[in-house]
């Protein structure tokens, strides 16, 4: 971005400087000083002050939380928003919580990531043709953001998958709260939903087409790997890998696959 942004204070923060910017460095860094919903600002801080017992010694995050993986990715994951002791904890989507341990574990098993266990922002990490980001960049009370949080933070996923868009070929949806949150930004730039709205599911599939082509995006269901989806077994560690393999197939990103 040239020049200063406005004071990111207000609820156009995001609307009137996403699309300013004209690459994911930028839009990684910028999105990590918005401040435009004021209960999220409270409660991502409030988080890093109280901290959980078993990280007292770390200096939270306590920031919204960045996508991350390469600006070029053909596939992208998306979840819903950072967890107030995970990502918000450790500036890295995903990472530091039992969902992130079960979706890191997955992309390393299909050679997607480099490690198997992502720890912190600087822990080294890097994908292999995937990008992990979130409709909402701050950690929300009991993981619900309002509606109106949702549609304030709209922007900066707009502007993300807009920079995605000439390398985006598939995008693996966990949960259905993700999915509902990401149809409209579809919708706004530029992608033909299919009519009915598809709906969500483990395995869920539906294409879509470029307004002002012929490319086609494809958009892919998986349960959360959420504690209580994984501690009930609704979704296991052979179903993650298998719906990451699906996308990864659909993207055209190739997979070594490392266990049965
Ligand atoms: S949720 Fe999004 S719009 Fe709201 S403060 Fe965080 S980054 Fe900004």
């Amino acid at each position: 971005m040239h020049g200063s942004h406005p004071t990111p204070q207000t609820r156009s923060f995001p609307l009137v400087t996403a699309p300013r910017l004209d690459s994911m460095r930028e839009l990684d860094q910028t999105v990590s000083t918005c401040r435009a919903c004021p209960r999220l600002v409270a409660w991502r801080e409030e988080a890093a002050r109280v901290k959980r017992r078993a990280f007292q010694d770390w200096e939270y995050w306590a920031r919204p939380v960045p996508g991350f993986g390469p600006p070029d990715a053909p596939l992208a994951i998306t979840g819903l928003a950072p967890a107030a002791h995970g990502g918000n904890r450790t500036g890295r989507i995903f990472t530091g919580d039992p969902s992130g341990d079960a979706l890191y574990a997955a992309l390393y098993d299909l050679g997607l990531a480099s490690q198997p266990v992502a720890t912190h922002r600087n822990d080294g990490m890097k994908l292999f043709g995937v990008r992990i980001t979130v409709p909402v960049h701050c950690a929300p009370p009991d993981n619900r953001p309002t509606t109106t949080e949702r549609d304030t933070c709209r922007p900066w996923l707009a502007r993300e998958l807009e920079l995605l868009r000439p390398t985006l070929r598939a995008i693996l949806v966990l949960g259905g709260f993700a999915w509902q949150a990401l149809l409209p930004v579809l919708t706004n730039t530029g992608w033909q939903v299919p009519r009915p709205r598809p709906a969500f599911g483990h395995g869920a599939h539906a294409q879509l087409t470029d307004a002002r082509s012929e490319r086609v995006l494809h958009l892919i269901g998986g349960y959360h790997p959420s504690q209580r989806n994984m501690s009930t077994r609704t979704l296991t560690p052979a179903m993650l890998r298998d719906v990451l393999h699906r996308g990864a197939d659909m993207a055209d990103v190739p997979v070594h696959r490392s266990r049965p």
